[in-house]
C-alpha cells in the first residue's frame, strides 16, 4: 500500500468522496486541502466539497452560505456530495437565500424602524422561496442537517417572522394594526400546521380596549398601552354600573391603568423609594463613623492603661 504522503491529488480527491460518502467530513476535509496544493484536476470541485463541508460542520453561520454560493458559481456541471446529486446553480440559489434569511433574523435593533425593515427584508425574502424555490425541496438543508422544507414551506415561516416583526414595529404607535398584522401571520401558523397560540395572544391583547382607572381615558393594546396595576375591587365597588369596572380582570384583583398614568406612578415611587434608600444610607455612615470614633477612643484609653 501506498503511503498517503505519496498519493497524487486525484487519488486524494477520490479518497475525501468516499469519506464524504462515510460522513467523515473532518478527515475528508483534509484529503481536499491536500488536493489543491498538489494541484489534482478536480482542485475546483475540491474547493466546492470544503465549502459544503464547512457549512456541515456549522451550519449556523451565513458567511459559509454566501462562500459556498460564490464558490459554486464555478461550476455548471452537476456532482455527487455524497449520495446526494447536486445542481450546482440551484443549490447556489438555495445557499443566498439562506444567507439571506439567517442575516436578516441577526439584524440588530428593537426599535420600531429596525423591527419595520426587518419585517418588510422578511416578507421580501417569502416572496423569493415562493418564486425561485417552490414546491421543490431545499436541497441545502439536507446536506448540512437543519429542518427541511419546500420552498413554499419556508416562504409561510419567513413570512410569518415578517408580519410578527412588522407588529412587533407598529404596536407603540398603533395596536390595531398590529393586531391586523398579526392576524396574517396566524394564518401563516395555522397553513404551517401550527396552533399559533402566541399570535393569538396578542392579536387578543392588542385588541382590547378598557378605561383607566384613573383618568378615565381610553386605551387599546393591554401590555403595551395599558397595563394591570394590583389593587383590591371591593364587593361593593364590583356592583356598581360604572362601565369603568368592566375595566378590570375578572378576579377584581387588579384594575386597568393606562400607561401614561402607570408610568408616573411607577416613576415616582421609585423616586420616593430611592429617597429613602439615600436616607437610610447616611444615617448607616453616620452611625458607623459614631462605632469607628467610639472605638478609637477605646483603644486609645486601654493603650494609656497598659
Ligand atoms: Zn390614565
Amino acid at each position: 500500500m501506498v503511503l498517503s504522503v505519496f498519493k497524487s491529488g486525484d487519488a486524494l480527491f477520490d479518497q475525501g468522496t468516499d469519506l464524504v460518502k462515510r460522513k467523515e467530513y473532518a478527515k475528508a476535509r483534509k484529503n481536499f486541502e491536500k488536493t489543491i496544493e498538489k494541484g489534482g484536476r478536480e482542485a475546483v470541485l475540491a474547493g466546492i466539497y470544503i465549502d459544503i463541508i464547512d457549512a456541515c460542520l456549522n451550519n449556523n453561520s451565513p458567511e459559509r452560505y454566501a462562500r459556498l454560493a460564490s464558490s459554486l458559481e464555478k461550476i455548471n456541471e452537476g456532482f455527487e456530495f455524497g449520495l446526494t446529486e447536486i445542481d450546482p446553480s440551484r443549490l447556489g440559489t438555495e445557499c443566498r437565500l439562506l444567507a439571506e434569511r439567517m442575516s436578516i433574523g441577526r439584524m440588530p435593533g428593537n426599535n420600531p424602524a429596525a423591527l419595520e425593515e426587518k419585517g418588510n427584508r422578511f416578507l421580501d425574502l417569502a416572496r423569493k422561496y415562493q418564486s425561485q424555490i417552490g414546491n421543490d425541496t431545499i436541497m441545502i438543508s439536507e446536506i448540512v442537517g437543519i429542518q427541511v422544507n419546500t420552498g413554499i414551506k419556508e416562504a409561510l415561516y419567513i413570512q410569518a417572522w415578517g408580519y410578527e416583526s412588522l407588529a412587533a414595529g407598529a404596536v407603540m404607535a398603533d395596536p390595531k394594526k398590529a393586531a391586523e398584522l398579526l392576524q396574517n401571520a396566524y394564518t401563516c401558523r395555522k397553513q404551517l400546521g401550527e396552533d399559533g397560540q402566541n399570535d393569538m395572544n396578542l392579536i387578543k391583547a392588542y385588541s382590547k380596549s378598557v378605561k383607566c382607572w384613573i383618568c378615565g381615558r381610553p386605551s387599546t393594546g393591554e401590555g403595551v398601552h395599558f397595563l394591570a396595576m394590583s389593587s383590591d375591587i371591593s364587593p361593593f365597588m364590583r356592583n356598581s354600573d360604572d362601565d369603568i369596572l368592566k375595566s378590570a380582570p375578572n378576579d377584581y384583583n387588579s384594575v386597568y391603568v393606562c400607561r401614561p398614568c402607570y408610568t408616573s406612578i411607577s416613576r415616582r415611587s421609585d423616586e420616593i423609594a430611592r429617597d429613602y434608600h439615600e436616607r437610610a444610607m447616611q444615617e448607616m455612615r453616620a452611625m458607623e463613623a459614631r462605632l469607628r470614633a467610639e472605638i478609637s477612643s477605646v483603644a486609645a484609653y486601654s493603650a494609656i492603661r497598659r
